[in-house]
């Protein structure tokens, strides 16, 4: 089998235009980045379109470090929707540097099914996370500024500022920093830090805002700290918001490419699941949807994260009526909550499979809980037995529950017919079925309940002397309106990343909450999870390169 780049690099690419076609767009309507690459213009959204169009999430079981195939599955099924006559286009996040350079490698999927040009996608892309970044520093330069200029007269406390600078790369090292050393010219000292971008609150609001004007309204709304004299101090006061919208004028243009059977493949936005809130732009998805009869998108992680965000935020704020939800399961992933550890994820072992069904069963719960009987896709790996996937295919049958095996990964789209038209029955079962766990006007505390005891399975939750300041902050603000995006371990249900399966019985640890008002959401922090990641001992950076034809390798 080849290498994730070189059947990308293998897939004949046609003309971007050529991809805009199927979708009507005329080439007028594009704004070109190379030949294989293209801006969409904000007009394209169609709100009566967006009605009625139908959208499918794709999320997965706990995953193992490598991912379980949330992307591939992704890509393989608005591929697969399309061998079987519909007209489904593909939205996803765009990829972060942080894993591409760390243990999980590129966010293109894989094998058969991916997104093209990968390279270009997994680095760089259309640059929209530099834009990010630009913006979010920009705002932590001005607040700098301000403590410096003193006449400007907004009385900020350093001590209480919570903006920090981001980066887009895993480096632990600037976590917690001291800035503003050297004396009285250089700024006034203060200890702050940095998050990756994919986790800044900018971030957050580019993939929630609905067009320029909601974009600048959020930035100005974001909580910067208090005054000395205890007042909120908002990016408004120091009038950011203007030029940090204009940082992001043409982020926020999804980007339109294709995937490696040359349907359309929307990549727009790349928050992450656990410390952010994991789903591609709305932009995106509205656009999607405005253009074809079918979306499949992905949210991050496993169903405890990204789908909890994409129905509680994303599709509350966003007024969307998802349709059909697809969970991604993988052998080894079952066999890893069986208690089986990576040696052995190649050996068959029917009976750590059926261990590990406790996971599986916990996010098939989670997504009735939302209203959905989900669709289980089995991604198949070539080291899967037909024991092990038996045993996967009773326990759906007991529940209730259709499952496909998806061979897209190894066969592209044709190996992925199944799961569309069993998604497509679910789709037409499901024209509204959609509810949100929480109101937003339940208080904070009942909505990290309804997740942290639904959802995740927890006992109790118990906070933190600093969560409780933080909440009467938020209450003292008039905040707790506001949605919850938690931050908390993706390799677990619970907020320890060591328990496996199906834990029960624990109680959530809730450490600090950060408000995040411009984005409309607060982020409680669960157990040990940092906004800044590390990279690994080796890092996947090691072995990414350029061959003698100027090629790139290593990329995954
Ligand atoms: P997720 O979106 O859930 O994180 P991805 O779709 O990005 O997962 O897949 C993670 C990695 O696993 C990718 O490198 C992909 O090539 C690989 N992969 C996915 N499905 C398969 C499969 N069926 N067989 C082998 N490798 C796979
Ligand atoms: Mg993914």
């Amino acid at each position: 089998m080849k290498s994730d780049i070189e059947i990308a690099r293998a897939a004949k690419m046609q003309p971007i235009q050529e991809i805009a076609k199927q979708l009507n767009i005329q080439a007028d309507d594009l704004e070109f980045y190379g030949k294989y690459k293209a801006k969409l213009p904000l007009h394209l959204i169609d709100e009566n379109k967006v009605r009625n169009a139908k959208l499918i999430l794709v999320t997965a079981i706990t995953p193992t470090p490598a991912g379980e195939g949330k992307t591939t599955t992704s890509i393989s099924l608005a591929m697969g929707l399309n061998k079987i006559g519909k007209q489904a286009t593909v939205v996803l996040r765009e990829p972060s540097l942080g894993p591409v350079f760390g243990v999980k490698g590129g966010a293109a999927g894989g094998g058969f099914a991916q997104v093209i040009p990968m390279e270009d996608i997994n680095l760089h892309f259309t640059g929209d996370l530099s834009a990010v970044e630009k913006a979010n520093n920009l705002l932590a330069a001005l607040i700098d500024n301000t403590l410096q200029n003193k006449k400007r007269g907004l009385n900020i406390d350093p001590r209480t500022i919570n903006w920090k600078r981001v980066m887009d790369m895993n480096d632990r090292s600037l976590r917690n920093t001291v800035i503003g050393l050297g004396g009285i010219a250089n700024g006034i000292p203060r200890e702050t830090g940095f998050n990756i971008t994919a986790a800044s609150e900018v971030m957050a609001i580019l993939c929630l805002a609905k067009d320029m004007h909601h974009l600048r309204k959020m930035l100005g709304n974001i909580y910067i700290g208090q005054t000395f004299d205890g007042d909120p101090v908002f990016a408004r006061d120091l009038k950011a918001e203007g030029a940090m919208a204009v940082l992001l004028k043409d982020a926020i243009k999804p980007n339109l490419v294709q995937t490696t059977e040359n349907t359309p493949a929307i990549i727009h936005g790349g928050p992450f699941a656990n410390i952010a809130q994991g789903t591609n732009s709305l932009i995106a998805t509205k656009m999607g949807l405005s253009l074809s009869d079918l979306v499949v998108t992905e949210a991050g992680f496993a169903s405890d994260l990204g789908a909890e965000k994409f129905f509680d935020i994303k599709s509350q704020y966003g007024n969307l009526k998802p349709n059909a939800v697809v969970i991604v399961a993988t052998i080894r992933a079952l066999k890893y909550h069986g208690g089986i550890n990576k040696s052995g994820f190649s050996i068959p072992n029917p009976q750590a499979v059926e261990q590990g069904l406790a996971n599986l069963e916990k996010h098939i719960e989670n997504m009735k809980l939302f209203g959905f009987n989900p669709v289980v896709a089995l991604n198949r790996f070539a080291t899967d037995s037909d024991e092990e996937i038996e045993v996967v295919k009773v326990k759906c049958t007991s529940l209730n529950v259709k499952m496909a095996i998806n061979e897209a990964w190894e066969k592209g789209g044709e190996g992925a017919i199944d799961l569309a038209e069993k998604v497509l029955e679910a789709v037409t079962h499901c024209p509204s079925c959609f509810n949100p766990l929480y109101n937003l006007e339940w208080t904070i505390e009942q909505k990290i309940s309804a997740i942290a005891i639904q959802l995740y399975g927890a006992k109790a939750v118990e906070y933190s002397l600093k969560a409780h300041k933080d909440i009467e902050l938020i209450n003292k603000l008039g905040m707790n309106y506001l949605a919850v995006c938690m931050a908390k371990t993706q390799n677990s249900l619970s907020d320890n990343p060591d328990l496996r399966g199906r834990p029960e019985g624990f109680t959530l640890n809730i450490r600090e909450i950060e408000i995040a008002s411009g984005a409309g959401f607060v982020i409680p922090i669960a157990g040990t999870i940092m906004r800044m990641p590390g990279l690994p001992a080796i890092p996947a950076a090691e072995n990414i390169n350029f061959d003698d034809e100027g090629n790139i390798t290593g990329l995954f």
